[in-house]
C-alpha cells in the first residue's frame, strides 16, 4: 500500500515539473513516506532522517508524509526533534503536497498539516502514479478499514472503509494491461468486504477476467470475510494467481478473541481446507504475530500447531508491537525476552516447513512470470506464487515461461526451461 502511495506522490510531483532523482545528494526535494503499523518502521524514519540530513544538498526541502505522522503525538515529536524537516503531512493531506511545497518555497515557513477531511486522501486517485514495480501494477480497490483488530493502528490513521467504483477499477486495469503490465495486484485492507452498489468482491474478480494474458493478485483477505466462492473463482479463472494470502495472526482462540478477529482456529482451518480441496497446489501465505498481550506458552504452542497444520509456503512473522491508542496497548504486556524467543522459535519452525515444501516441489512444472533478469539469469514467480530462478538467453522480463523445477536449496527453487 505504501509503495503504491509513493508512486502516486511521485506522480503528483512529476505533474508539477519535478523529475525523479537517483540519489539523495542531488535531490531538491526529499520525501519520506512513513508507516506506523509497527514501531520498528517509526524508529527507522529517525535513522533515515539523520542520514539524509548529513547528505542532502544545501536548501533541499525535506518532506515527511505517511501514516506515522498521524499517530498520537508523532508529528509533534518529529517537528521538535528534527527542525530540519520542512513539511510534515498526513495521508489525507498528501494530494495537496504540490501546494504545500509551493507554499514552503515561497514563504520559507514550515508546513505542518497532518489531519484534513478524510475524503481528501482518496483524491490521490486522481494523481497518475509513476509506477516503479516493474511488470506489476498496484490498483487500490478500497481505502481504510472498519475492523479494529485490537493491536492495529490502521483504522485510526486510515479512516473508515471506502470502496472505489467498480467501473473505475475495471478501466484502470484495462488501461494498465494495454500499457503492457503483466501483473495487477488489487489492494485493500480487507478486499473481501469490497462492495460498490450491488457489486461485491467476487463480481469484481469475475469482471477482471480477460483474454489478455496477465496475472491477477489481491491482498489482503480477512478470514472472517473470505467466502468459498473465491476458491471456485480462482479455480475457474484464466488470470488469477493460484495463491492466497490469508493472515491468521494467532493460533489460539483466546488470543484471536482478544485480538477481535471474529474467527476461531477451527473456522480458519476449515476455510483453508475448502481452498485446498478444490485447488490442492494453492500457494498459501499468512501474517502471524507473537507476543500479543497475555499470550501464554500454551497459546504460542497453538500458533506453532496451526502453522504446522497449514504448512504455509510463505509466512510473514512479526513481534507484537505496542501502538498507542489501540486497546491492546492497555492490556498486560509480555517482556521483550519472551517475545524475542518466541519469534526465533517460529522463524526456525517455518524455515523447516518452507524447506520441505520446496523439496517436494522438485520435478513439478510451473509457469514463471519473469520479473527480473541479470545476464541470462531470470527471476520470477510461479502461478502458485513460488519464487523460481532459471537461466535463459531468450526469455525477457514480462514473459511467461514454462519451467521444470530441478532443485531446491532451502526455500529457493531453480528451474529449467521446458
Ligand atoms: N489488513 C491486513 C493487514 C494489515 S497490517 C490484515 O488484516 O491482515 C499487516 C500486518 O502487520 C498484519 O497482518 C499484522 O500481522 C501486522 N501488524 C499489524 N499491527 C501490528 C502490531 N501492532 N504489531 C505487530 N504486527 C502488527
Ligand atoms: Fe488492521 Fe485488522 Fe484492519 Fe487488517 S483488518 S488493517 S489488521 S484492523
Amino acid at each position: 500500500m505504501n509503495v503504491h502511495e509513493s508512486e502516486k506522490i511521485a506522480g503528483i510531483l512529476t505533474s508539477r515539473g519535478y523529475m525523479l532523482s537517483q540519489t539523495v545528494e542531488e535531490a531538491d526535494v526529499i520525501v519520506l513516506n512513513t508507516c506506523c503499523v509497527r514501531e520498528t518502521a517509526e524508529t527507522k524514519v529517525y535513522g533515515h532522517l539523520g542520514r539524509i540530513k548529513s547528505k542532502k544538498k544545501q536548501g533541499a526541502v525535506i518532506v515527511v508524509c505517511g501514516c506515522m505522522t498521524q499517530q498520537n503525538g508523532a508529528a509533534e515529536r518529529l517537528v521538535k526533534r528534527c527542525p530540519f524537516v520542512n513539511i510534515v503531512i498526513g495521508t489525507f493531506n498528501q494530494p495537496r503536497l504540490g501546494d504545500y511545497l509551493d507554499r514552503f518555497i515561497q514563504t520559507g515557513t514550515r508546513v505542518i498539516e497532518v489531519w484534513s477531511s478524510e475524503k481528501d486522501g482518496d483524491s490521490l486517485e486522481s494523481a497518475s502514479p509513476v509506477r516503479s514495480s516493474g511488470i506489476n501494477a498496484w490498483v487500490n480497490i478500497m481505502y481504510g478499514c472498519n475492523n479494529f483488530c485490537t493491536y492495529c493502528i490502521v483504522p485510526y490513521v486510515r479512516g473508515r472503509e471506502r470502496c472505489r467504483p467498480i467501473d473505475d477499477i475495471i478501466s484502470d486495469v484495462d488501461s494498465l494491461l494495454k500499457k503492457g503490465y503483466k501483473q495487477i495486484t488489487l489492494l485493500g485492507q480487507n478486499v473481501n468486504s469490497y462492495k460498490y452498489l450491488d457489486k461485491t468482491f467476487p463480481d469484481l474478480l469475475k469482471s477482471l477476467e480477460s483474454d489478455t494474458k496477465y496475472r491477477l493478485k489481491f491482498m489482503t483477505s480477512h478470514p472472517k470475510d473470505i467466502s468459498p466462492d473465491i476458491a471456485q473463482i480462482i479455480y475457474d479463472s484464466k488470470v488469477l494467481s493460484r495463491s492466497l494470502h490469508l493472515p491468521v495472526q494467532a493460533g489460539s482462540d483466546r488470543i484471536l478473541q482478544a485480538m477481535n478477529r471474529h474467527y476461531t482456529r477451527e473456522e480458519y482451518l476449515s476455510k483453508i481446507s475448502a481452498f485446498r480441496s478444490l485447488i490442492p497446489d494453492i500457494g498459501l501465505s499468512s501474517d502471524v504475530m507473537v507476543g500479543f498481550p497475555t499470550e501464554t506458552e500454551e497459546d504460542f504452542l497453538q500458533t506453532l500447531d496451526l502453522v504446522e497444520r497449514v504448512k504455509y509456503n510463505n509466512l510473514f512473522m512479526f513481534i507484537y508491537s505496542r501502538r498507542s491508542g489501540t486497546p491492546a496497548d492497555t492490556m498486560p504486556q509480555l517482556d521483550y525476552d519472551t517475545k524475542q524467543k518466541r519469534i526465533d522459535r517460529l522463524i526456525k519452525f517455518q524455515f523447516e516447513i518452507s524447506k520441505q515444501l520446496a523439496l517436494s516441489s522438485v520435478g513439478h512444472t510451473a509457469e514463471v512470470l519473469v520479473s527480473d533478469k541479470d545476464g541470462d539469469k531470470c527471476y520470477g514467480k510461479s502461478e502458485t506464487d513460488a519464487a523460481i530462478t532459471f537461466n535463459s538467453d531468450s526469455a525477457k522480463v514480462g514473459d511467461f515461461v514454462r519451467v521444470k523445477i530441478v532443485s531446491a536449496k532451502n526455500a529457493n527453487l531453480t528451474g529449467e526451461v521446458i
